[in-house]
């Protein structure tokens, strides 16, 4: 008996209502700055995910063993960033006025401002977690409010100062790093004091972001603003699992371009990190 092809990230199978984790993809990529292609992030993710086993060894979970959902991909309108981002708040809406957690897949950076102003509502305590090559702090880039380049911008503006934790900086104009010494909790270049924010979190609602050019461009080249200097996967695993000792609300994973990869290489990358934050979170049911 055959059954209907639908695709899933791997192992990502329960019914919506009986998951407490809901993926859905973003593929937005608009405002890109520099080399578009994030749109395919998702889809690409949710194909490949099945070269990759549901166990981690690193974990010692199976996928298979929590419930999380896969929605696929929102249709969200190119031209219209403002429609774009309404798409995924009603999603992100939906999710947690179920009570479960948003697992959102980009996509460029942008959506996650979609997802977070949704989040504050919920959570008006809500804390940032971001993970990043670049600052994303620009009030504008080239007069546009709403860019990936100035998404953790907006996302000060609706949670304020010393609610968003920064790792992994190495890339920003001089004014974009002077704004982070006074309004977000800056650790560049690597995850150094990471186990300290982890501590001082506790408790708190949680959403994280990850950009995963945060990686090196020789781990991750399929990216549309690939910076040198990044940190290595085994130590983006190892802040994930960290991470999970928090009390995560939502997250998101962006950025993968998968054409500027032609090994496909990035792409398993993407889908090993899905994976590993599936299984880190999937503790949270009783804090959301
Ligand atoms: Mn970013
Ligand atoms: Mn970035």
């Amino acid at each position: 008996m055959w059954n209907r092809n639908v695709e899933t990230f791997i192992g990502c199978d329960k019914d919506f209502q009986d998951a407490d984790i809901v993926i859905f993809g973003a593929p937005f990529d608009s405002t890109t700055s520099y080399r578009p292609g994030a749109r395919f992030g998702s889809k690409s993710i949710r194909s490949e995910s099945f070269g990759l086993e549901t166990y981690s060894p690193y974990q010692d979970k199976d996928i298979n063993e929590i419930d999380v959902f896969d929605g696929g991909d929102l249709e969200l309108c190119f031209g219209d960033t403002v429609a774009a981002l309404s798409a995924i708040s009603e999603t992100v809406k939906e999710i947690i006025t179920n009570n479960k957690l948003p697992f959102m897949i980009g996509g460029e950076h942008l959506v996650t401002f979609g997802a977070v102003r949704e989040m504050v509502c919920k959570y008006p305590d809500l804390q940032i977690v971001h993970f990043d090559a670049h600052t994303d702090l620009r009030d504008d880039y080239l007069g546009a409010k709403l860019s990936h380049a100035t998404v953790i911008r907006r996302c000060h503006d609706l949670v304020g100062d010393g609610k968003i934790v920064q790792f992994g900086i190495r890339s920003g104009e001089k004014a974009e790093f002077e704004f982070a010494k006074y309004h977000t909790i800056f650790h560049p270049f690597n995850f150094h004091g990471l186990e300290n924010v982890v501590e001082q979190l506790q408790g708190k609602p949680v959403y994280f972001t990850l950009d995963l050019d945060i990686l090196d461009p020789s781990v991750f080249p399929g990216t549309g603003t690939p910076e040198a200097g990044g940190v290595s996967f085994i130590q983006l695993l190892n802040a994930i699992i960290s991470l999970g000792r928090l009390n995560i609300v939502g997250c998101d994973v962006v950025e993968l371009a998968p054409i500027y990869d032609q090994s496909g290489s990035s792409t398993a990358v993407a889908c090993k990190i899905v994976r590993e934050l599936l299984l880190a979170i999937s503790n949270q049911k009783e804090n959301i």
